[in-house]
């Protein structure tokens, strides 16, 4: 008998022909030098982290037989009940009445968009996204085999109604309204209220993703997509609104904890999906998580609110002082990212490439970030890793390529 390798390529299902690399995910990878300045991780400070918090909690769960017990096995798919009763009684509190029933923990809010990728999308349907958006929601939707529908650069006005129309009724939109990656922009209040009119007449499912919601440092909170929905329709049962929340950027990424909340409708078919994707989120980082926000969550998030607005309010500076014309940039109200648009016929990817070799400065250029077509003269900056000087240093640098370039 021969002994034949198998073609891995030829056996694959047909949606892995959608599931790539991305080639500067790759090329990020290699970074990791200590004298590269990297404005490319959109990863929580871990300064910030709340280790002691998370210390004590494991300690104390652990030393307790029957905390342990239970930390330690199985749970239910829809989650820890004491952590989604405080979920729910925050969004409560953020304008989203609802109750534990409306609330699954997932791993993370990548997990989120996953599941809820599986459960909506058909081959062929249509996502609707801005551009840029976030690449892990594409990769995340990529596997159910969608067409995408990239919003205009000008956003969402009634005007898009003429021009998508056709394609757009019945498309599941997914939109991160509060300092999106990779711009940092919001969705303005005027846009918020355009949205859910426009998914009625569209008959569109929305997805709201809040990931950096709890980050805002400048300016006053907007109500979130969610909050609209329940507030026109007259509950939590009656929205086509569904919230993705994470605790990944206020407490840590490592805990795999996010959440959707929506109609229970949705949440059990999603739980029917959480089961067989993973069973359940762990339950000891449930239980830990539990105890790290039920005391002094909201003082923790204004120290995270303090040290990246001081960073924001570096890089915007240094952008200013040191950004050659021709060269623009989005001014967030919170969260991690600066968009910044270079001069017409200047490819970020390029820029890359050279601010690595002659300037040791890293970022991620725009490309990867588009659903369909890609605007190559962009770049994301996060300010979330470098402290303040090498912030001032890195952008100085980088505007002397730029400089060189143009
Ligand atoms: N949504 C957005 C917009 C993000 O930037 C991220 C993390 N980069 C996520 C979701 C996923 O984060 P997590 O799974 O850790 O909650």
């Amino acid at each position: 008998m021969t002994i034949t390798t198998p073609d891995w390529a030829a056996r694959f299902s047909e949606r892995m022909a959608r599931v790539r690399a991305s080639e500067i995910r790759e090329l990020l990878k290699l970074l990791d030098q200590p004298d590269i300045l990297s404005f490319a991780g959109g990863i929580p400070h871990p300064d910030l982290f709340p280790t002691e918090a998370i210390q004590a909690g494991y300690e104390a769960i652990l030393a307790d037989p029957a905390q342990a017990a239970q930390a330690l096995q199985y749970s239910v798919s829809e989650g820890y009940r004491p952590l989604r009763d405080w979920i729910a009684a925050r969004m409560t509190r953020d304008g989203m009445p609802c109750n534990a029933g409306n609330i699954m923990l997932t791993a993370g809010s990548q997990q989120a968009l996953d599941l809820l990728g599986k459960l909506f999308l058909t081959r062929g349907d249509t996502v609707m996204v801005a551009r840029p958006t976030y690449l892990g929601a594409l990769q995340a939707f990529n596997g159910y085999e969608p067409k995408y529908l990239d919003l205009p650069e000008n956003g969402l006005s009634q005007g898009l109604v003429a021009t998508v129309r056709e394609r757009a009724i019945g498309a599941l939109g997914y939109f991160v309204p509060d300092f999106a990656n990779p711009t940092g922009l919001s969705l303005t209040l005027a846009e918020r209220e355009t949205l859910l009119p426009l998914a009625d007449d569209l008959d569109m499912t929305l997805i709201e993703d809040a990931a950096y919601r709890e980050l805002r440092f400048r300016g006053e909170a907007l109500p979130t997509l969610l909050s609209l929905d329940i507030a026109r329709s007259g509950g939590i049962e009656q929205v086509r609104t569904l919230f993705c929340g994470t605790f990944s950027k206020t407490l840590s990424p490592a805990l795999r904890i996010g959440w959707v909340c929506g109609p229970q409708a949705v949440i059990e078919k999603l739980v029917l999906l959480k089961q067989g994707a993973d069973l359940h989120v762990s339950t000891i980082n449930q239980m830990v998580a539990h105890r790290a926000v039920a005391e002094g969550y909201d003082q923790h998030l204004g120290r995270l609110r303090a040290a990246y607005g001081t960073k924001a309010r570096t890089i915007l500076t240094a952008l200013e002082r040191h950004m050659p014309a021709g060269v623009t940039w989005s001014e967030p109200q919170g969260g991690m990212f600066v968009w910044v648009s270079l001069p017409e016929g200047m490819d970020g990817k390029v820029v890359l490439e050279r601010a690595l070799a002659e300037e040791r400065v890293a970022f991620v250029p725009g490309e990867p970030f588009f659903a369909e077509v890609a605007t190559a003269n962009a770049l994301r900056l996060s300010y979330s890793l470098p402290d303040t000087d090498q912030i001032e240093d890195g952008v100085a640098r980088l505007a002397r390529l730029i400089g060189r370039m143009t």
